[in-house]
């Protein structure tokens, strides 16, 4: 029988730590305690919201609703020659627990997205990434439960529209579909990613022969906490925007109107300019605004100094879409679900 609570404050449940309640709220820790609650007469047809670690996400108002807080784990080998394994994971399991099992038995892929927050369900979901490697590289199918038919479906990669801290999930299938469980394929042989600038940086010069899955995972780390705020300390959800992708003429038009700007060349005659440096540019790089501002050293992450609002946070990301925009024409996308 499924426990729902009610009016639970959602502060403990969301890395911004913003204060909200949630109407009613269930912790999930079976896949079929879902149909349970989709058959209920109550609760079948509430809106409701799956919440993995809370990680990016940003509450601006008290959720009418249901909130389920999906933490089913649970790590399994599926499938393994001697070439590559499958793992199978459950959606609730933290996303770093799985990153350090891969390490620990030497599957190679997913390394460098060491340490970031969250839980497995939603890691496709924006198709996470850091380092140069992003979870579309391993992936292999995922499992879930559409929330309006109660149907059990399985989506496989080329099904999923993974794009730039994007996919299916996030577009038409945004809301209706909890997903239960991950499939990932890893390498048995050693093969490292180390083409990332800081990375690279770090093991460029590395003896490859000697280099160590764990060696990777350890520098990833020790690069992140170094740039990025613990949210115990500062609540925030990492880059709150994408980084802006623009065509080559608006590049070239950029570049004779700002010759410092900071670039990638992607396919496709685009380019992608880091949000954090226009962000820095407009003189927002450790702005504060009573309880809310841009983190001192990368001004693309936006914390909450203490006791900030939801409301006061989306203002506050509104402003610097506004000022970015002003400045260079550019429209900046929160990565950030705000609800
Ligand atoms: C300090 C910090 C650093 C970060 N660094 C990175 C980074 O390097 N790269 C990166 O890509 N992201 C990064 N993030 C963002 C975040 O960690 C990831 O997006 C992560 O995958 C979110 O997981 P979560 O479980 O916390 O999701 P939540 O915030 O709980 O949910 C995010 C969205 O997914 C939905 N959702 C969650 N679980 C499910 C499920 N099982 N089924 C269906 N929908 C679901 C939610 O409804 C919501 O819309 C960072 C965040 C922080 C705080």
């Amino acid at each position: 029988m499924i426990k729902i609570q009610e009016n639970i404050s959602l502060k403990p449940y969301n890395t911004f730590g913003v204060n909200v309640k949630a109407k009613y709220f269930t912790s999930v820790v079976l896949e079929k305690e879902i149909l349970e609650i989709l058959q209920s007469k109550r609760f079948g047809s509430m809106n409701k919201l799956i919440l993995g670690g809370g990680s990016n996400i940003l509450f601006t108002k008290n959720y009418d609703g249901l909130v389920i807080h999906y933490v089913e784990k649970g790590i399994r080998l599926v499938e393994e020659n001697e070439k590559y394994v499958i793992i199978e994971s459950s959606a609730g399991e933290i996303w770093n627990d799985v990153v350090s099992y891969c390490v620990e038995n030497k599957y190679y892929g997913i390394e460098n997205l060491s340490l970031i927050p969250g839980r497995v369900g939603a890691a496709p979901i924006q198709n996470i990434g850091a380092y140069g490697v992003e979870i579309k590289d391993v992936f292999e199918s995922l499992e879930g439960i559409n929330l309006e038919s109660g149907e059990k479906k399985i989506y496989k990669k080329n099904e999923c529209k993974f794009d730039y801290r994007d996919s299916i999930f996030k577009k038409e299938l945004k809301g209706k579909f909890i997903i239960t469980k991950v499939k990932l394929k890893l390498k048995k042989e050693k093969q490292f990613n180390l083409n990332y600038r800081s990375l690279n940086d770090y093991l460029g010069k590395a003896n490859k022969e000697k280099l160590t899955i764990r060696r990777v995972r350890e520098t990833v780390n020790k690069i992140r906490m170094s740039k990025l705020p613990d949210p115990q300390r500062f609540g925030n959800a990492g880059s709150f925007f994408k980084n802006p992708e623009v065509s080559e003429e608006r590049f070239i038009e950029l570049k004779k109107n700002f010759e410092e700007i900071v670039f990638f060349k992607l396919d496709g005659k685009k380019y992608k300019i880091p949000a954090g440096f226009l962000i820095e540019k407009c003189g927002y790089k450790g702005k504060r605004i009573g309880d809310v501002a841009t983190y001192n050293r990368q001004a693309l992450v936006i914390i909450n100094m203490g006791r900030a609002t939801g409301e006061q946070i989306k203002n506050f990301s509104q402003e610097i879409q506004k000022a970015v925009f002003d400045k260079f024409g550019i429209e900046l996308t929160p990565e950030v679900n705000i609800i």
